[in-house]
């Protein structure tokens, strides 16, 4: 078996291919690159999907977090409590606009914030809480909001691995990742679960104040053309890029679901190996899985990584050293990691996307069990 891939973008492509090419042929046609009629419908059919009353689009999801802390008025010197196990860009948006990245450990079953360790670093600065919906599965929301509540603290969730993903409250209602706090961030990168054909990414708020704000920012400040009311930025969706996600939206649901049947697969296969653990789905989350993340117990990790590169079957380690450890981030306030210290040298991910078939799923676990 050859050409396995951490992610098959060529395949789905070639599906979904009549659809984009004409979808960007329009575009290109009409010449209305930028803001043209499927930056508008591609935002309202995102609103629907996620049933919120503003989504903004943006350049990426680097720039959706750094756009959504903008909105917040926020002082230099205040605190913002976000992980140490996740992509830089969370934090990195955080010490850029001057602000002080709280680093807090992860919970090593589910990869995300530990509720309890977020109230330990709550302090007077304090201003704001980033969960990360990390792999595909939800932070553990309902007790986050409680302790923002609590503490009168923004949330902005972080949803780049997880749109899509449905959160259920203990009172039975459910909400889509990104929409449960006071702003939610996505990433239309590529290899993301909802992936354009470049760079892309959005905002999504139910509040008309910081929504009409974030539009603003995101360009140059600006409500009028040629009045510029606050410092902003500029960080739009390109028309391309929309069009191809109007298509993609609709099959957001169906690729959920493959990811899931995948996971699904490699979970039982793998269940009865005693030197790994398969992911762990949280009751009160749908894990869309972005990722599908084994950890290898024994020290076995970086040897079964090799021996599965080895047989050409690819693999990625997310990620190999936690942001309380990463040189640009050496003045953060130290605290205790114990868990995400320990992931570091555990975690793998396997082979994850929409073209998986069943053939191939039992020939990297027959290849994973080859490990000695
Ligand atoms: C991908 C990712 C981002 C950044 O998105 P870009 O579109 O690459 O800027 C931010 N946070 C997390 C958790 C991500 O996985």
């Amino acid at each position: 078996m050859d050409n396995i891939q951490m992610v098959d973008l060529k395949t789905q492509y070639q599906k979904i291919k009549e659809e984009i090419d004409d979808a960007i042929k329009e575009v290109i046609l009409n010449s209305s690159f930028i803001n043209g009629p499927s930056v508008k419908k591609f935002t309202s059919e995102l609103e629907k999907y996620l049933d919120i009353e503003h989504v903004i689009p943006c350049g990426n999801g680097t720039d959706a977090l750094q756009v959504a802390l903008m909105a917040l008025d926020l002082n230099p010197g205040d605190e913002i409590i976000t992980s140490t196990f996740t992509f830089i860009a969370t934090a990195e948006v955080i010490s850029l606009l001057k602000l002080q990245p709280i680093f807090v450990d992860v919970d090593s079953k589910n990869f995300n914030l530990i509720p309890s360790e977020i109230e330990k670093v709550i302090g007077p600065k304090t201003k704001a809480i980033i969960p990360v919906h990390l792999y595909g599965q939800c932070a553990p929301m309902e007790k986050i909001m409680t302790i923002a509540q609590k503490h009168n603290l923004f949330i902005i969730e972080d949803t780049a691995q997880a749109l899509g993903s449905n959160y259920l409250f203990s009172d039975g209602s459910i909400k889509k990742a990104g929409t449960i706090g006071d702003i939610g961030t996505t990433s239309f990168f590529p290899s993301k679960n909802l992936g354009c054909y470049g760079d892309g990414g959005a905002i999504f708020t139910k509040n008309s104040k910081l929504a009409e704000k974030i539009r603003m920012i995101c360009n140059h400040g600006s409500k009028q053309k040629y009045s510029h009311e606050i410092i902003g930025i500029n960080s739009r969706l390109d028309s391309i890029q929309a069009a191809i996600l109007r298509i993609k939206l609709r099959k957001l649901n169906s690729y959920s679901f493959l990811r899931h049947e995948s996971a699904s697969l490699y979970s039982s296969q793998l269940k009865d190996i005693n030197w790994i653990e398969t992911p762990f789905e949280e009751h009160y989350s749908q894990h869309v899985y972005h990722q599908y993340t084994i950890k290898v117990l024994n020290g076995k990790r970086d040897g079964l990584k090799a021996h599965l590169s080895s047989l050409n079957i690819p693999t990625t380690v997310y990620y190999p050293k936690s942001l309380h450890k990463q040189p640009a981030f050496k003045k953060s306030k130290s605290g205790s990691f114990p868990n995400s210290n320990n992931l570091e040298s555990k975690v793998l991910s396997l082979p994850m996307h929409t073209e998986l078939n069943k053939e191939t799923i039992l020939h990297i676990v027959n290849s994973i069990k080859s490990f000695k």
